[in-house]
């Protein structure tokens, strides 16, 4: 590997900025205070972690007439996905998974809050105070 190579930056097929390559040489020499950086960062835009062990364990002991799915829809503002999980960038925000069957989002998009209440036949999607149902 060269390391005189600069900085790299990365584009995805459809020209986007995906992320940037630094030589290790200069990772290594400023890994503390680039960690730093980029941390702090997070920090500041962080919302609460995603509680997945919820999520995975709700997948555990789903026991509904229907298969597991993933979708998420926002009626304050269109935003849906059909596998919020795989969402990149993200589109909702896992907040809770109950095994009861209440899991709750909050929407990147509008920041409301969405929730999908599973019931043994069907699930009811409800976003703020509008709600709709979808079996
Ligand atoms: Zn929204």
């Amino acid at each position: 590997m060269n390391s005189k190579m600069s900085v790299q930056p990365f584009y995805s097929e459809t020209g986007q900025l995906t992320g940037v390559w630094i030589p290790a040489e200069k990772w290594l020499k400023h890994q503390d205070d680039l960690e730093n950086i980029l941390l702090k960062q997070e920090k500041k835009s962080a919302l609460p972690a995603e509680p997945l062990a919820e999520w995975k364990n709700f997948l555990m002991y789903w026991d509904f007439n229907y298969p597991v799915e993933k979708k998420v829809e926002c009626k304050s503002c269109g935003s849906e996905t059909s596998d919020w999980t795989e969402d990149n960038p993200k589109k909702f925000h896992l907040r809770n998974a109950s095994l009861g069957g209440l899991v709750a989002f909050m929407c990147l998009g509008c920041q409301s809050r969405v929730t999908k209440k599973h019931f043994k036949d069907h699930i009811l999607y409800e976003c703020s105070d509008l709600t709709c149902e979808i079996k």
